[in-house]
């Protein structure tokens, strides 16, 4: 389990993090997002101690991080930190010798999956094998907590979707995921949870399924002239379009539907919305993009 309370970094006059505080229980995949600069990474290195944070905590399985938390914490930095002049297999070496945990048959598997070449040096590697190799490094000691920004970067959607695979079987196995990605859809294959980073705070958290409940939307169309929504129990915002309503209703789209319908209008729907409205919704700044 990842527990992070009131995590602040400042880089002069820029805070990067907020006030950040997220938890994430042991088995899940919580995905981070945010828009460029929105301070996801910086909360990563803080996380891992790359980055001296002015204020909180943070707590790995209860734990604060020591040196011995990297024995059971896989990281996947934004951009890969590899040796160019190393091989492959020089690489996984060096984690054979380092970690008691590393799990050779799976390196090797992965290296399979991945098609990576372990004589191949990581110089000479694509970007998107020098991910591939910074995850296979990160996950074949299989690791409890993982940390990942944007691991699938540069990964051709095949290999995407292994990585994602990858993810929801540790998650599966009882590892505490946590991943940042520009990919939306990525999050919603794999996460159960998400977290939307703004201007260095969470504007949004928690599990996928009750976001999604709540993020439902009632639509309507009225004969008559459109009677007051907004006063309706739970309605927090109305759109009107000629004689249709667009009433967000927070949680209660079956009872903000059903007084719709008393109250005379026809052809009442409750949309869904996808973790792509979510995430605009979060991040809109009243149209200063
Ligand atoms: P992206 O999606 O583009 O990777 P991000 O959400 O990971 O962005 P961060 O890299 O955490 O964002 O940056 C958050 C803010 O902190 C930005 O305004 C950035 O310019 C600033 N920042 C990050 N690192 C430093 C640094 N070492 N020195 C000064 N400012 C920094």
């Amino acid at each position: 389990m990842i527990s992070i309370s009131g995590l602040t970094k400042r880089y002069r006059d820029v805070l990067a993090v907020d006030g950040v505080t997220l938890e994430v229980p042991a088995g899940s995949v919580c995905g981070l997002l945010g828009r460029n600069g929105a301070g996801k990474t910086t909360t990563f290195k803080c996380l891992l101690g790359f980055a001296r944070p002015d204020a909180g905590e943070v707590r790995f399985d209860g734990a604060p991080l020591t040196p011995q938390t990297f024995e059971h914490l896989g990281y996947v930095p934004e951009r890969p930190e590899l040796y160019s002049w190393l091989t492959v297999a020089q690489h996984l070496e060096i984690v054979r010798r380092s970690q008691p945990k590393y799990d050779e048959a799976f390196a090797k598997e992965l290296l399979a999956t991945f098609r990576l070449d372990g004589r191949k040096k990581a110089g000479k590697l694509s970007k998107g094998q020098q991910t591939a190799l910074a995850l296979i490094i990160a996950i074949a000691t299989r690791p409890s907590i993982l940390i990942l920004d944007e691991p699938a970067s540069g990964l051709d959607p095949v290999m995407q979707r292994v990585v994602l695979d990858l993810l929801i079987d540790a998650a599966t196995s009882g590892a505490t995921i946590l991943l940042s990605s520009h990919q939306i859809g990525q999050i919603d294959r794999a996460a159960d949870r998400v977290a939307i980073m703004r201007d260095g705070a969470i504007v949004v958290s928690g599990g996928l399924d009750d976001l999604r409940e709540a993020a439902r939307i009632v639509e309507a169309t009225f004969d008559t002239a459109i009677p007051d929504v907004a006063a309706i129990d739970g309605v927090t915002r109305v759109e009107t379009a000629g004689t249709t309503v667009r009433v967000h209703a927070n949680g209660r789209a079956p009872a903000v539907a059903a007084r719709l319908g008393a109250l005379g209008a026809t052809g009442v729907r409750v949309l869904d919305r996808s973790l792509e409205d979510l995430f605009l919704d979060a991040v809109d700044d009243g149209g200063n993009r």
